[in-house]
């Protein structure tokens, strides 16, 4: 959809609605855009939502909209690392509000691909698959007394304890739901692209959100930056899986696409605001870097970083993770954008699934060697994320030899990432998962 005035009045309630969106600092995108999926349909443009921000605001916020006489529905969005955490601030509310019309209900990549374990830490219902339509049919079903279950995606434990579910909710059309939630003025990066063709065995995003790319078109775009540019936003970031992919269906680049993106986008923000592509919140895979490729976010996008999917140093264990490219590639995509003016960042994830003592060695010669050539290196410990196909595997864990390593890597500069948290995150999660 374009940016309007979604001020219209709300269909006529039967029982009124509040949503309470447990907030948080890394699922905080997740609920914008499913603010602005409320916020634009005109029957639920007015529901009241909360955005709480840690346990005691959840529970004030289902307190004061019970003693309202309001149904409430509480949001939860988070990734598999936050589980055991979100598990542990529901069972602090949950013994408040059960006898009051308060549901519960958690979406998102980990209770998508774990409903029946995240069903059983408490959650009332789960939303699997992706939220737009999902989070509509669902006020909707609330405001009208109509039975939750019956809405498309919803999950839920009947009452032997068996997993129930009614399908997975529809996938959107980015084009006809905001990036963000305007009228509330929670913003964030412009996703232009969902899903990924790609089949990295680590990754959860072809899982969740299909393997096919859906973009959101460049008049699209232009029309949100456009809304932007009055409230005096400076910087435009965009969202995607792999960024020279926008406007492709395939493997193979649509560069035309792209530059009718970045393009667009310039002549509407002009010289003096700030365009970034290829780098945070989104990436490039290194067989995507070409001249023409650096030439192009050289001419339109201010950043001079960019941010490499590397994974690994090895052949042998980037054949196994599926990702679709070889060492040689990621060490040419550095070299060449060293060449064009960027300082290239190349993420790795330590500990993949069969990676031994020389798989090891040749990634920290490949650390090295980019490094020697003007990159940097983003470190990540693998973490067995439910939904993907490395789901079952050993955590990655590093030998007090390797971490010393990364450590000296790490204090001169040169490394830089999560990946000491991550390894101990990576642990909890497998050991919750063997328990469930
Ligand atoms: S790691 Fe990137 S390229 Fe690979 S499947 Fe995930 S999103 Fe796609």
């Amino acid at each position: 959809m374009a940016p309007r005035d979604t001020g219209e009045a709300g269909a006529r309630e039967s029982s009124p609605v509040t949503v309470v969106w447990a907030y948080r600092r890394t699922g905080k995108f997740a609920f914008h855009v499913l603010t602005g999926a409320l916020e634009s349909d005109p029957r639920t443009a007015d529901v009241p939502i909360e955005f709480s921000n840690g346990v005691t605001a959840v529970g004030e916020a289902i307190d004061r909209a019970v003693a309202a006489g309001r149904r409430v529905l509480v949001g939860w969005s988070f990734y598999s690392p936050d589980f055991a955490l979100m598990t542990r601030e529901l069972a602090e509310l949950l013994p408040r509000h059960r006898a009051g019309g308060v549901l519960h209900v958690a979406g998102g990549v980990h209770a998508t691909a774990e409903p029946a374990a995240t069903l059983r830490a408490g959650f009332d219902l789960i939303a699997t698959g992706e939220g737009e339509h999902l989070i509509r049919d669902l006020v909707l079903a609330l405001q009208s007394d109509a039975d939750p279950h019956s809405v498309q995606g919803i999950a839920w434990l009947d009452a032997a304890g068996e997993l129930r579910r009614n399908g997975r909710a529809a996938r959107a059309n980015l084009d006809e739901f905001p990036p963000f939630g305007p009228r509330h003025r929670r913003f964030g990066p412009i996703e232009i692209t969902r899903g990924c063709v790609y089949a990295c065995r680590f990754c959860q995003t072809p899982y969740f959100a299909g393997a096919s790319f859906r973009h959101r078109s460049v008049a699209n775009v232009r029309e949100w930056v456009r809304f932007l540019l009055p409230g005096g936003f400076r910087d435009f970031r965009f969202l995607t899986p792999t960024s020279m992919s926008y406007g492709a269906t395939g493997p193979e680049p649509d560069l035309a696409a792209v530059e009718a993106l970045l393009g667009g986008v310039r002549d509407d923000i002009g010289p003096d605001r700030k365009l970034w592509f290829g780098t945070f919140p989104s990436e490039v895979r290194p067989e995507h870097v070409t001249p023409a490729a650096l030439e192009l976010i050289r001419r339109y996008a201010d950043n001079r970083t960019l941010i490499l999917g590397g994974q690994s140093g090895s052949d042998r264990v980037l054949r196994t993770s599926e990702r679709g490219h070889d060492v040689a590639t990621i060490e040419r995509a550095a070299a060449l954008c060293v060449e064009f003016g960027f300082v290239p960042h190349v993420d790795f994830l330590f500990g993949l699934p069969g990676e031994e003592a020389a798989d090891l060695e040749a990634t920290f010669g490949l650390m090295d060697r980019l490094v020697a050539a003007g990159a940097k290196v983003h470190g990540h410990t693998f973490m067995p994320l439910p939904g993907t196909p490395f789901r079952k595997a050993a955590p990655g864990v590093l030998d007090t030899a390797t971490r010393k390593r990364l450590l000296r890597l790490s204090s001169a500069g040169a490394l830089y990432g999560q990946w000491q948290q991550q390894e101990r995150t990576a642990s909890e999660l497998f050991r919750g998962q063997s328990s469930s």
